[in-house]
């Protein structure tokens, strides 16, 4: 049965503004701390849209568990795809400093 205007107000609008309005519940997940749009909602799911391969870390528990139920249901396995190496986050960070340094060195001369 569908929710009324009245409870859809209640039950769903102000509900979510009290969960929005909570750190613990807004805080990214992703382990990904090195990555430059961890915490930026907007962008990371923007940027995951647009190349449309995987969706963002927070998503995926989700889908997960509906699709490894789905995939039971015709006989299959599910394996996790290898994360992004921490060493390659080390190196966007490293890369990042090297170029600043350029530029720093292109406007002192
Ligand atoms: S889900 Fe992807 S873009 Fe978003 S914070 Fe994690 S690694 Fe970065």
């Amino acid at each position: 049965m569908m929710r009324t205007k009245e409870q859809y107000y209640e039950e769903v609008v102000l509900k979510n503004r009290e969960l929005a309005a909570d750190p613990e519940v807004t805080k990214c997940p992703c382990p990904n701390g090195l990555c430059d749009w961890h915490g930026k909602c907007r962008e990371c799911v923007a940027l995951h849209r647009y190349h449309g391969d995987h969706v963002p870390y927070c998503l995926q528990p989700l889908l997960r568990e509906k699709i490894r139920a789905l995939a039971q249901t015709v006989e299959m396995e599910l394996e996790h795809k290898p994360p992004t190496p921490l060493e390659y986050r080390h190196y966007v960070r490293k890369r990042d400093a090297e170029a600043k340094n350029t530029e720093d060195e292109q406007q002192n001369t």
